[in-house]
């Protein structure tokens, strides 16, 4: 069955017969007595994985790893084991071994989910770094909110963590401590078009794109134009169509991509990068295109739901859950969002993980003014790209590693030290199993979610085992990190791609 399903993976030719005659055998080792862990356990920090066939965004080869004190120390063939005991040993036969995965867009600590239970979640799902968007609560500035959530890092995190510094409304105070919390290692801020402080103080909100380009920051706007979509949605409640049937009418395309237009001219005015986040629809790419094949520094994320689901949900039984804006769009745009993934247009995919229960999305007294937007997605999201990705034949397992490791890496200031698997670099690592079928089912997930938009789905390919800076925090189902042993992560620069 194994060698069925690499039949048509895509393995480079060099290692294609030697990665099939181990994987038979990883299913005897991994699959056999799941829970058991046989990696050896040792005191010295000292890790050795043997065997595995390491993939990065540029290349796949047969080599084992040796990782000690949280880093990369020896990448080669025939690494030998410490003398015994001093090395914990992991046999990696017939299993990827890929960067962690780096996931800039989440919304943790949720109203249902804290850092150490998204930390769980996106460990068991390969993910070794989360990107928190940290936005100031009433009373509170963006300096006081990154405190906040530094704090609970400490607490709770298992996993990385790199603070996106956002803004709701403009407040005056806030380019100063911006410009020192870009200098304290946060390059990044979060603006958000489709509120209508974005209009209201267009001026400051030009001059902030300006300023974090200066600062070798990088601004994440949400795309959507508040007059169109503020029309739209009045319209149709004063028709009576108020509930979440409604919502993809109450959201065109047409608001993203005026808004899409819209920051592009920013970013080529300023000359400052921007990041598009969770870009939906196959108009709204083709202006990103546009503009990236003129040199302008626009970048974009998109996330799984733009993948794996269309607007037909809002006509069906529960469309209150799925509800998230942009909303979700046809078969046509889902097919340009693959494409985008695919050819490089789009450079990043983030989950934008904000769990809610079944009961606080589907609630039917919700209108459109009031529906709450949001999915739990990041334990799935990489096994779904990889299923319907990899082994679905669009796109390379190079491509997978650059839009979920690399690529993040780079944009938010940590590469090399992180989404690359290079001697120096963090021990941070996940071990797939390439060929396991798993059918997803929320209550084996380790979010909080009561629900899973993926309910359900069959898919191949799931990771076995994740490491972060050289220990194992994750081995097929259980959780084996500390909450408060991830770290906070002070970046450089934004590098342009
Ligand atoms: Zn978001």
């Amino acid at each position: 069955m194994p060698n069925e399903i690499l039949r048509q993976y895509p393995l480079e030719p060099l290692v294609r017969r030697e990665f099939l005659k181990r994987a038979s055998l990883a299913t005897l080792l991994w699959g056999a007595s799941p829970g058991a862990s046989f990696a050896q356990t040792a005191a010295t920090g000292s890790l050795l994985i043997q065997g595995g066939l390491i993939v990065t965004s540029e290349r796949q080869f047969l080599a084992d790893i040796r990782a000690r004190a949280g880093k990369i120390e020896q990448i080669d063939s025939n690494l030998t084991p410490l003398s015994s005991g001093e090395e914990q040993v992991v046999d990696a036969r017939g299993m990827l071994v890929l960067p962690g995965g780096i996931d800039p867009h989440t919304h943790l600590p949720g109203s249902i989910e804290d850092l150490a239970s998204g930390s769980e979640t996106a460990l068991a799902g390969g993910i070794t770094t989360i990107g928190v968007m940290t936005f100031p609560r009433t009373g509170e500035n963006v300096t006081e909110a990154v405190s906040r959530v530094s704090s609970l890092i400490a607490q709770q995190a298992m996993a990385d963590i790199l603070i996106q510094p956002g803004l709701r409304e403009f407040a005056d105070d806030a380019p100063r401590q911006l410009a020192d919390l870009y200098a304290a290692g946060h390059t990044s801020v979060k603006i958000q078009m489709q509120r209508p402080s974005f209009d209201q103080r267009g001026m400051d909100f030009l001059n902030l794109i300006r300023s974090a380009g200066e600062a070798g920051a990088i601004t994440l706007i949400h795309c959507e134009d508040h007059p169109i979509v503020t029309d739209t949605t009045d319209a149709l409640m004063a028709a009576g169509r108020t509930s979440a049937r409604y919502w993809g009418e109450s959201r065109p395309v047409l608001a993203e991509l005026v808004s899409v237009q819209r920051a592009i001219a920013l970013s080529e005015h300023t000359e400052a990068p921007i990041y598009v986040v969770h870009l939906s629809s196959k108009r709204a790419l083709e202006a990103c295109r546009e503009a990236r094949t003129r040199g302008i520094p626009v970048y974009v994320e998109t996330r799984p739901t733009y993948l794996h689901m269309t607007e037909d949900l809002y006509a069906g039984a529960d469309p209150g859950l799925y509800i998230a804006s942009p909303p979700l769009r046809t078969a046509r745009d889902v097919e340009a969002i693959w494409r985008g993934l695919t050819d490089g247009d789009i450079d990043v995919l983030g989950s934008d993980h904000s769990a809610l229960n079944r009961a606080q999305k589907a609630n039917p007294e919700l209108t459109l003014k009031t529906l709450r937007p949001g999915f739990s997605n990041l334990e799935v999201m990489l096994p779904m790209l990889h299923s319907e990705g990899v082994v679905g034949g669009r796109i390379s397992l190079e491509r997978f590693v650059a839009v979920t490791s690399t690529l993040p890496a780079r944009l938010f200031g940590l590469f090399p030290t992180k989404g690359t698997i290079a001697v120096g670099s963090d021990a941070d690592l996940a071990l797939w199993n390439p060929t396991q079928r798993r059918r997803i089912r929320a209550a084996d997930l380790h979010s909080r979610c009561d629900w899973s938009p993926y309910e359900g789905r069959e898919v191949t390919g799931w990771p076995q085992m994740t490491i972060r800076r050289g220990e194992i925090v994750y081995d097929r189902g259980q959780i084996t990190a500390q909450a408060g042993s991830g770290r906070l992560l002070r970046r450089g620069p934004t590098q342009a791609l």
